[in-house]
Order: structure tokens, then sequence, then C-alpha cells
């Protein structure tokens, strides 16, 4: 299934279902008991919000080698782990801003995991139980400021440097797909998620195996090669097989 979240005709937000070009709502709890209403929205014509708000983002550092090689840094022998803060979050077709402490900010495509069940200390081979879905991130980082920093909370943190979206797709097999990133038309980045140093069983175990995982909390599994530049005015699309594309325009605010 795929789940989205979106505004009616008097703003009010609820999750969907789509189907086609169609959504229908969903009633109840999409993380235990809900319902399909009936398709009634055209999905082109419907307001997205993200497709979920995270109480925690957990992100993966130097998950894809070829990454690693081009920052100049080593593969880590265990997940190297570090969080977002869920208010960094930016819908699909949102505008991503620039922030005038940084000079060079980043794209980096990923895959999201989005959680569906609490866990604590989960086996690798209980994963998939834990897993509501999958969805498209943008790990925007403001690359001067993480290495001026060290630690990697300004240089990640700021708003709008986590768009994620458009939908949440329930069954996926993530072992073999592929992740793009273009910048107005041009491709940036391009990599299978075979190429990934940690699988998702391993880096969803490992994580639980430091702090509570709840449902709806959202896992970005690192990026490819390929990372650069994002400048005022420019469009930055996001796309994974099955999932679908995330757009997002940069902008340098007016005032500051
Ligand atoms: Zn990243």
């Amino acid at each position: 299934m795929k789940i989205v979240r979106f505004f009616d005709k008097n703003n009010a937000i609820h999750y969907g279902w789509v189907f086609e070009d169609q959504v229908g709502e969903i009633e109840g709890d999409i993380f235990t008991e809900y319902r399909r209403l009936e398709l009634k929205y055209n999905l082109a014509s419907t307001r997205l919000d993200c497709p979920i708000i995270p109480s925690k983002i957990i992100c993966l550092a130097r998950n894809y080698a070829a990454h690693a090689t081009e920052q100049n840094v080593a593969v880590p022998e265990i997940p190297m782990i570090f969080l977002k803060p869920p208010s960094s979050i930016l819908p699909d077709r949102g505008t991503i801003e620039l922030p005038p402490q940084s000079k060079q900010v980043e794209h980096e495509a990923e895959l999201a995991v989005v959680i569906g069940k609490q866990g604590r200390w989960i086996k690798p081979e209980e994963v998939r139980d834990y897993i509501l879905g999958y969805t498209i991130a943008n790990d925007v980082t403001a690359r001067d400021l993480q290495h001026k920093d060290g630690q990697w909370g300004r240089a990640k943190g700021f708003d709008t440097f986590c768009p994620l979206g458009p939908s949440i797709v329930t069954d996926l097999d993530t072992s073999d797909i592929l992740i793009t990133c273009r910048v107005n038309g041009e491709l940036r980045q391009m990599a299978s998620t075979k190429e990934m140093v940690f699988s998702i069983p391993q880096l969803v175990a490992y994580i639980s195996s430091i702090m509570t995982l709840v449902p709806g909390d959202i896992i970005l599994t690192g990026t490819p090669a390929g990372v650069g530049a994002l400048e005022d005015g420019d469009r930055v699309e996001v796309e994974i097989d099955g999932i679908g594309i995330l757009v997002n325009q940069v902008k340098k605010p007016v005032k500051q």
C-alpha cells in the first residue's frame, strides 16, 4: 500500500491511500487498525504534507563506501549514527531554505525506513515486523559547518533540511533498488541500495540496541556518492524506484 498525508479542501490533514492517480482517506490508526475509504481525490491536485511526523530521525553516516571515499573518510567498522531534529522535516514540493551561516549546502539522496512498532534489542531476522514501510529523504547538509564543528547537530539540523515523502510504500523489496538525485535535471547521484555497507536489518537491530524505536521513527540509511551543492533557485529531485520522486525548490530567504 502507498500511504500519504494530505490536506482536504478545508485544510484538514488526513492519512490517505493511493491507487494509481487517486487518493482515498484512511480511517483509524495506520500503525494498528485502519480502514481504507473510497478513492475520491485526484492525487495530482492534492496538496501533500510529510507522510509521517517522526518522534526522532536517526541517520547513518558513510553507509555507502563510494561516498566515504569522496569525503576522504574511512568506512566505519560499526554503523555510525547521528540525529536530525523532527523540526527539520519538509514535505514534497516544500522549499529548502539556505541558512545565512553556511556557504556550502549539499543534497544527500537517501532511502528512509519508517518504523511501525515499538522495539528494543530487535533481532536482525525480526526487523521486518517492526517496519511500516519506506519513503524518500534528502539529508540536506551544510558541509562547511559539518567540517568546522566536528559535531553535526548544526550542519544537519536547520529547519527544512529533511525533505521527506511524497509517500510511504509498505510492501517494497529494498534489497536492490535505484536511488537517483537530479538538480535542475542534471544527474548528480545514482546507486543501488545493494551498495549499502550495513543492510537495513543490521541497521535497525543496531540502533534498537541503543534506543527504543517507536512507531513513526525514521531511519535515513545513508547517501551514495555524488553529493553536491544546492544553490538559490535550484530544483532538487530524489527518486527511488517503487516509491516515487521527492521534489523541492531551493531558496535563499530575502530576510534573515
Ligand atoms: Zn546522510
